[in-house]
């Protein structure tokens, strides 16, 4: 209640001096991740892979001994290049600490920090890794090769598991899964699993990969309830000390060494995503792909649905949204208070596009804790005949050819440009200009249509946009 009461303080003073009322607005709808729980990888299946681990460890002469634990873990998953959301990914599930079972399912569960953000069977099963999901459109990301595993730290190649099929939707107790095993110079292994098929590393057992090195892509095989990696960590090559890397007053077993680099908070609020859309995301039965009704062109007085994805959003937590006009000038903005502590959640709003609105690139502004995002949209008639548009502060070819030249008034203290298609995908920036005037991006590989260039500064303000004609052969 007192965030909240504070908040609506903050509110009250903002009108008065920024001469702009920030609405609070509820959210139209809602929706979270819902991560249903099977044992990463059956008993018999784990003991099976330890023998054979320790065979390759034997076989390939590699450390035997920790007693250092010296390994320092970098984040196992990255995004891929073509990859521009803000985050990607949530926890779903941590190392369970508490070794007590009493017959039924997530009965006795504690991670590293005390709480319950694990699992465990009533018979007898912990679970013995970090479990790392994909978010938003998870399935989305298994089919685009979206989120890659690395090597959390540099080692060598002991085994190698594929060919089994990487769209499992719960239990799946004879599945196989896919994965990669490492280990390192102080004699501890990491395991990484559920890869997708046919995705992983080319290198072979016993090669070297160094820290942050591609490994495979996060998907769902074995026995798993949709696509996340679960990274299980060693002290040891005989595979008998289990390491949690995240330390904590609960860690029963590394408890206070941390293992990674840079231990990220129990918590991070992180705005994973905005989406903008003709209608809500429409969710679908595990393995389908959920309907995005993605959309980043409109018309004047479309409708349109807002979407923002977070992962760890806490109780209470403020968003607020601007909707930006091409020239820079906000057209409306709200702040909404969102509700519970989630893993992974996202919150739509249905708005309208006015019907005034002016051709160009558009962009919706998200503020989330210490966090600013933003979506660039179009709005206007696309069609086959560019227009010429007149512009205050540069010049250049319309259309443009093989290399399109621009040249601005020295005033205007330009940081950055982007090129979108008509999609509002980027295909070209660049990004360190420093206020320079004059410069030329190569455009010889774009296919001949519209474009929309964008100009911003060094806050990222939007400066100028325009709408391009390439026309070269
Ligand atoms: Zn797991």
């Amino acid at each position: 209640m007192r965030k909240l009461y504070t908040f609506i303080m903050v509110c009250v003073f903002a009108s008065f001096s920024n001469q702009q009322i920030q609405a609070q607005a509820t959210p139209d709808g809602f929706g979270f991740y819902q991560a249903a729980q099977t044992q990463c990888l059956l008993p018999e299946e784990r003991a099976s892979i330890k023998t054979q681990l320790r065979q390759a460890i034997e076989t390939l002469d590699l450390p035997e001994v920790n007693s250092l634990a010296t390994t320092k873990f970098i984040w196992p998953v990255r995004a891929a290049d073509d990859m521009t959301d803000p985050s990607f990914y949530g926890i779903s599930n941590f190392v369970d600490h508490n070794a007590n079972f009493s017959g039924v399912n997530n009965d006795n569960v504690k991670d590293y920090n005390c709480g319950t953000r694990s699992y465990d069977s009533g018979n007898g099963y912990n679970h013995p890794g970090t479990d790392i999901f994909l978010w938003p459109f998870p399935w989305h990301k298994v089919d685009n090769n979206s989120v890659e595993v690395i090597a959390a730290a540099a080692g060598t190649i002991i085994m190698k598991m594929n060919g089994s099929g990487h769209d499992n939707c719960g239990n799946c107790p004879n599945c196989p899964w896919n994965a990669v095993y490492l280990s390192h110079e102080d004699g501890s292994v990491t395991w990484y699993g559920h890869l997708k098929n046919n995705s992983l590393t080319t290198k072979a057992v016993g090669d070297q990969v160094a820290q942050g090195e591609y490994l495979g892509v996060v998907a769902s095989s074995g026995n798993s309830t949709g696509p996340h990696l679960h990274f299980e960590v060693y002290a040891d090559a005989g595979l008998q000390q289990l390491i949690d890397p995240y330390a904590g007053a609960c860690n029963n077993m590394n408890g206070n060494t941390s293992w990674w680099e840079t231990q990220k908070p129990y918590r991070e609020p992180t705005l994973n995503k905005i989406l903008m859309g003709t209608a809500p995301i429409m969710e679908a039965a595990c393995p389908s792909m959920a309907v995005t009704n993605e959309a980043t062109h409109f018309m004047p007085g479309d409708d349109y649905t807002l979407t923002l994805f977070f992962h760890d959003q806490m109780d209470l937590d403020n968003v607020g949204i601007k909707i930006i006009k091409p020239t820079g000038v906000v057209l409306s903005s709200w702040n909404s208070t969102l509700s519970n502590e989630i893993n992974g959640s996202y919150w739509f709003w249905n708005r309208s596009i006015p019907n005034d609105a002016e051709d160009g690139a558009w962009k919706v502004e998200v503020t989330y804790h210490d966090q600013v995002e933003e979506l660039i949209f179009m709005v206007g008639n696309v069609s086959s005949n560019a227009e010429i548009q007149v512009t205050a502060h540069c010049q250049m070819a319309n259309p443009f050819g093989n290399f399109l030249d621009i040249r601005c008034e020295h005033s205007i203290a330009i940081e950055k440009v982007e090129l979108y298609n008509v999609s509002g995908k980027i295909l070209l920036q660049k990004n360190t200009l420093s206020g320079q005037a004059n410069f030329t991006l190569n455009t010889t590989h774009l296919e001949n249509g519209i474009y929309f260039l964008v100009m911003k500064d060094k806050n990222g303000r939007l400066l100028e946009s325009r709408k391009l004609l390439k026309a070269a052969y």
